[in-house]
């Protein structure tokens, strides 16, 4: 059962997800998956053609605020990398240096109440 999405819908949807960000003006919309054409009010010199389904999946459709938005995504990353980043390279070699107290243990552990159970 596919949930049909009519136009209003669609409109409503693509309020919600984008505010004002686009225009709507000029669809022509027949289904949720047949392009329309969207402007991007920030970038208005370019229709985005694009179907009503990848519009609200995606960032928008258009190109330059895709742009912007994974530089504004690239500087986060680079920020969180330049921050907790010092503790990543010790939490790398967990898997390595964990083997040998895993082994370690269970012979540490016999010694031990061995000699305790020699000793008493
Ligand atoms: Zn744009």
């Amino acid at each position: 059962m596919a949930v049909r999405i009519d136009r209003d819908t669609f409109l409503q949807r693509a309020l919600e997800r984008f505010g004002h960000r686009y225009s709507y003006e000029e669809i022509d919309y027949r289904s949720y998956r047949t392009p329309v054409k969207i402007r991007c009010l920030d970038h208005p010199v370019r229709l985005i053609v694009i179907t009503p389904e990848r519009h609200l999946q995606t960032t928008g459709g258009c190109k330059y605020c895709l742009r912007r938005y994974r530089q504004q995504a690239m500087e986060a990353a680079v920020t969180v990398a330049a921050g907790p980043g010092d503790r990543q390279p010790g939490a790398a070699q967990k898997p390595g240096s964990a083997q040998q107290p895993g082994a370690a243990q269970p012979s540490a552990q016999a010694e031990v109440s061995a000699t305790a159970t020699r000793s008493w």
